[in-house]
């Protein structure tokens, strides 16, 4: 019998929104080979989008997405001019016209304001058939909802809201920069349900700045008040090497390892409880919702978004820092603004890195993907589709030793199951078949 050895609540690994991880990618990738891929895309194959918008009012201290902050109204009209001339370049290197998914993030997508954004999707229609799309999400503050956003959302297509919540306790909200009471937010979602759009996802955070697993609890019983389909529970991650405005939160004020892995718990169990399942590693679902369903029929897809339903082979990114995967491999735009729109004014795709997958990366991220989005994965069999005989995982089923003796993982043959205990260690379980992770100096956060 094994010895059972503690796994440390400490540990970190990539969130694997892809395999190999954007550190990863480098500038061999570029706007030629951009071009050449979209060239491959034929006319009938779908395609995703997801369009960045990297600004905010003002930023949240635990922000730690690509965004910064502006009250002027010129750099966003300037940009929203870039990401329309970005379209246009994309169309012009590929036939492919079929549109599946479009996804809105940021940063604040609305800060567009509402003439701006039925310009960019009327823009997107002259250049692809939107009468595939199966879904048009995008990202709300719900503190900048209102009626007339709201009617603009349903005008260019809107089906699904995800609301950036993260906690409801005040003293709470005060630290991290961003208050919204309770009431503002059901007023958001009432607005959004009163034009039509019933599709609700609402965010929530744990490991926040004086934050308790009560607070994580109230806020996942008065969140569900709301009735949203989906929820998303992540962790805070506080990286300040990577995101300086997070040195403003007092580390002292955050919990620790043991405190956050109770807090994930809590919220957790309130939601099971309250009739969410649980879908991969940190979102639930009412059973009859279609990230569910797709978890239920092992359908489910991890991209940068996340957990998704979208399974278009190709997800090309718009705007600063936006990622796009396409069947050879990922492509990224520049991290800042000023790079981004001289490249596009200069009339190229503004790529500057990526990655193209060997047959090893194809493999080992539909391993990495299976795990993350079934909990279970047959390593043979996915090694014999991507058509490599033979493979010894010896070594990767070594380091999951640790996981089956301690009731998070079986593992029968080449047969991987993560359990529902195991459920918080998926990220560390994913890193076993990370070849990259070993040699990495990437920073991650914290894995649980
Ligand atoms: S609104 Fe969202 S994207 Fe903008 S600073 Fe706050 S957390 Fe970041």
């Amino acid at each position: 019998m094994l010895a059972k050895e503690a796994i440390s609540l400490e540990r970190t690994a990539p969130r694997y929104t892809s395999y190999p991880t954007a550190p990863h990618f480098g500038p061999e990738v570029d706007e030629s080979t951009y071009a050449s891929w979209l060239n491959d895309l034929s006319r009938s194959d779908p395609v995703s989008f997801y369009l960045h918008v990297p600004f905010c009012e003002k930023m949240c201290l635990y922000c730690g997405c690509n965004t910064k902050a502006t009250r002027r109204v010129e750099p966003i009209e300037l940009y929203a001019e870039r990401l329309i001339g970005e379209i246009n370049l994309v169309a012009e290197n590929t036939v492919c016209r079929k549109l599946v998914h479009l996804h809105w993030g940021g940063g604040t997508p609305s800060i567009l304001g509402s003439d701006r954004l039925r310009e960019i999707v009327a823009q997107l229609a002259t250049r692809y058939d939107l009468s595939a799309l199966k879904e048009h999400a995008i990202e709300l503050d719900p503190r900048h909802v209102t009626k007339a956003l709201a009617d603009a959302l349903v005008d260019i297509g809107v089906t699904r809201a995800s609301l950036g919540v993260q906690d409801l306790s005040d003293h709470v909200q005060q630290i991290i920069g961003r208050v919204q009471p309770f009431t503002m937010v059901r007023r958001a979602v009432d607005i959004l349900r009163e034009v039509g759009i019933d599709q609700i996802n609402i965010d929530l955070m744990y490991g926040l700045p004086k934050q308790s697993e009560q607070d994580v609890q109230r806020t996942a019983i008065l969140a569900h008040e709301l009735k949203p389909q989906r929820l998303a529970v992540f962790g805070y991650a506080h990286v300040p090497w990577f995101k300086p405005h997070q040195r403003r939160l007092n580390e002292a004020m955050l919990p620790g390892s043991a405190e956050r892995f109770a807090q994930a718990k809590a919220a957790r169990e309130t939601l099971t409880s309250l009739g969410y399942e649980p879908v991969g590693l940190d979102h639930y679902a009412k059973p009859a919702n279609s990230l569910a369903i797709a978890a239920r029929g092992r359908k489910l897809r991890r991209n940068f978004q996340g957990y998704t339903t979208d399974d278009a082979d190709a997800s090309l990114g718009l705007g600063t820092s936006a990622i796009g995967r396409l069947r050879q491999g990922f492509v990224q735009n520049p991290p800042d603004t000023g790079s981004y729109s001289r490249a596009i004014m200069a009339g190229g795709l503004a790529t500057i890195k990526g990655r193209a997958l060997s047959a090893d990366d194809h493999m080992r991220g539909r391993i990495i993907e299976k795990l993350m989005c079934n909990l279970s994965c047959n390593i043979d069999q996915v090694a014999d589709d991507c058509g490599h005989r033979c493979v010894s995982f010896e070594q990767e089923i070594k380091m999951l030793l640790p996981f089956v003796t301690n009731g998070f993982a079986h593992i029968d043959g080449h047969h991987i199951a993560v359990t529902e205990s195991g459920r918080p260690y998926l990220r560390l379980i994913a890193a076993a078949f990370d070849s990259y992770a070993p040699n990495s100096r990437a920073h991650h956060s914290i894995a649980v």
